[in-house]
């Protein structure tokens, strides 16, 4: 008798496929395993999806390999997959193709080096308020039921005590725990910490830079329960687990939690949809949490509660702030447009002092635009219709879109004319213009220009916090939940880059930059202040950020969301046509978006309309958003349809949930 299984593989349509197998394999579990199947000219690498079953039809091809000894992936995460496949639009293939790790093989492991184990502290005693949190989340974690804790808590307000607690009760009941940050390589001070708390050996790391070697060994430690905790960034949440207890997320609002490849996941949602799937306790961490889980922790949608820490730890006292009206500052002549009166006085200030500083900016680069006086010609990517950035070091103009490159022009390319100016101000130029105002001051700059190199983010952490820099100046890396106890002064150069982007989320988002870098100042004794030069020193965002406010700024924006029918309200998806033939951009757009009309009715429909970067890498780009609150509507309309959409030479991608809406 024959026997066959069904097997997917990771291609852009959602299919299943039968292939029979050799009959000694018929005891075992095979879902979850991959196999190697006649597929195309050379075969190819798919998933065992389903079981024995008897084939229906003759005819059935046999499997050429079956990689897995045995199951890799579990019952829970292939019910995930089943999931994301479902919510974010892709093939079940596709989704199983990124719980499990790239070319995943066993590798030959040599003699592991023995660590030296460093010495394990006991547990810190809670403060009365980290108690009060601990309890509601160390009673979940032990009945093993699903809940999602959201903890609200201001920065440097002692959430990590907590998240370690929560892990050792994890522990306790022997379960496993996965702590997920934004990006592993800026928090070298948390490993510490786990290492001493819980011993080297118990824990795992899980981020990009491993060797073939290290994954394999990292994934089956994992996969064999010899560890207890993983660390890493968002993949992180594919984590093996056999008896997965507990998740956290800190600084659950960070953008990075959201995939940008498909299918394009968000980790909390993942996360959620995991916990549920485990009967494990989910805890978000944030000083300002996403409007997404505020509203569902603050209105009760269940599993969600809110938990709320209003105190820095140590009775320390929240930065003062202040606020510098730019445009006073330009009329009194004050400023070459970097530095006000205020924030440099201050600066002097600290370094007499001995104090550290740091200095935020969310635009890398020297100049942002170039622009020709006579004729008014601004330089422009010719790939991408957006304004070429000058980078004063290489002096080269680059595209942040493409990377297109080009030396630095001296004519105008239009009428030839050499008033060419350079307008705008990048990390770069505030570094120059802080060296040259303070010629005996040690300047660092931290950006994705100074951070291509390896171990980057450490040496310039361990140069900061060995006092070796007096000023930090940097882009939104410095704000990811770094801790400085010598820092007592933040300047922010501008308040303003995030605010004028187009898109719904922006005040939010300069809510949130400004409190978090804010807060990186005064985590010591001395106390901190915090200066921010903005020319909208009314905007509500900014005003609430300053006071330290969050309820209030989450109901002021709750009613602009409200008004306009804007996530969390409603759910978002956008469809985005990309492709080098415009018209056909934009028949295809058209296609899809009167389709989607004649099929669904509970939505709003906006557009097809280009997008706001209508062009990048020589690619135009429309799309369709769409408003709905009928998630398994659209889920079941692309199921339909997508695979008729895809055409040669165009892409169209289904983001579900956008967090980029440029
Ligand atoms: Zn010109
Ligand atoms: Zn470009």
């Amino acid at each position: 008798m024959q026997v066959c299984v069904s097997v997917v593989f990771p291609i852009p349509f959602n299919r299943i496929f039968h292939y029979s197998l050799p009959l000694e394999l018929e005891s075992e579990r095979l879902a979850g395993r991959r196999i190697v199947a006649p597929f195309g000219p050379k075969g190819r690498i798919g998933y065992i999806v389903d079981g024995l079953t008897r084939p229906r039809v003759k005819g059935i091809k046999m499997i050429k390999e079956i990689i897995d000894k045995e199951p890799l992936i579990s019952t829970n995460l292939l019910e995930l997959a089943k999931w994301i496949s479902k919510y974010y639009v892709c093939s079940l293939g596709q989704a199983l193709d990124i719980i499990l790790p790239h070319n995943f093989r066993p590798v030959k492991l040599r003699e592991k080096i023995k660590k030296t184990e460093i010495k394990v502290f006991s547990a810190f005693i809670p403060s009365p308020q980290q108690r009060r949190i601990l309890k509601p989340i160390q009673n979940n974690i032990k009945e093993k039921s699903f809940t999602v804790f959201l903890v609200h808590g201001v920065t440097d307000s002692g959430k990590t005590e907590v998240y370690l607690q929560a892990i050792a009760q994890a522990q306790e009941v022997g379960r496993q725990s996965i702590f997920l940050v934004p990006e592993i390589s800026l928090t070298p001070q948390f490993l510490s910490v786990f290492k001493q708390r819980f011993g080297s050996s118990r824990i795992g790391l899980w981020h990009s830079r491993l060797s073939q070697g290290e994954r394999y060994r990292t994934w089956q430690s994992a996969y064999q329960g010899k560890i207890d905790i993983m660390i890493g960034a968002r993949s992180t949440i594919f984590a093996p687990f056999p008896n997965l207890g507990l998740i956290i997320i800190d600084e659950e609002h960070d953008t990075s939690y959201k995939q940008e490849k498909r299918p394009l996941y968000h980790t909390r949602e993942l996360a959620q949809k995991r916990a549920e799937l485990e009967g494990a306790t989910l805890v978000l961490g944030s000083a300002t949490p996403s409007l997404e889980a505020f509203y569902r922790a603050l209105t009760g949608i269940k599993p969600y509660r809110l938990l709320t820490l209003p105190e820095r730890i140590y009775e320390r006292s929240l930065p003062s702030v202040d606020i510098v009206d730019m445009r006073e500052e330009l009329k009194k002549r004050n400023t070459q447009g970097v530095l006000s009166q205020k924030l440099s006085e201050a600066i002097a200030e600290r370094l007499e002092r001995g104090e550290q500083i740091i200095l935020f900016l969310n635009r890398r680069g020297y100049s942002t635009f170039i622009l020709c006086r006579e004729c008014g010609f601004v330089l422009k990517c010719p790939n991408c219709n957006i304004s070429m950035v000058y980078h004063f070091n290489e002096k080269r103009v680059k595209c942040h879109y493409c990377n297109h490159h080009a030396e630095a022009p001296r004519f105008c390319s239009r009428c030839g004319s050499k008033k060419i100016r350079y307008f705008g101000t990048g990390t770069e130029k505030v570094e120059q213009v802080v060296k040259k105002m303070f010629p005996g001051a040690k300047v660092m700059r931290m950006d994705r220009d100074t951070m291509r190199y390896r171990h980057a983010a450490e040496k310039i952490f361990n140069a900061f916090r060995q006092r070796k820099v007096d000023i930090l100046v940097g882009t939104q890396l410095v704000a990811k939940g770094w801790d400085f106890p010598d820092v007592t002064l933040v300047g922010i150069i501008s308040a303003d880059t995030a605010l004028n982007l187009p898109d719904f989320r922006s005040a939010e988002r300069t809510f949130s930059l400004i409190t978090q870098v804010a807060g990186r100042s005064g985590r010591g004794p001395k106390g901190g202040e915090v200066i921010v030069q903005t020319y909208n020193p009314d905007h509500y965002s900014i005003k609430m950020a300053l006071e330290h406010n969050y309820h209030s700024f989450y109901e002021r924006e709750m009613e602009f969301r409200k008004e306009l029918n804007y996530p969390p309200i409603t759910n978002i998806v956008i469809i985005l046509v990309r492709g080098k033939d415009e018209e056909k951009v934009i028949t295809t757009s058209e296609k899809i978006g009167s389709l989607l009309k004649r099929e669904l009715n509970q939505i709003t429909i906006l557009g097809p309309t280009p997008a706001v970067l209508d062009k990048i890498a020589g690619k135009y780009r429309w799309q369709i958003i769409i408003k709905t609150t009928d998630m398994k509507g659209i889920g079941e309309f692309f199921q339909r349809h997508y695979l008729g959409f895809e055409q040669k030479g165009m892409e169209i991608s289904v983001d579900v949930d956008p967090l980029n809406m440029l």
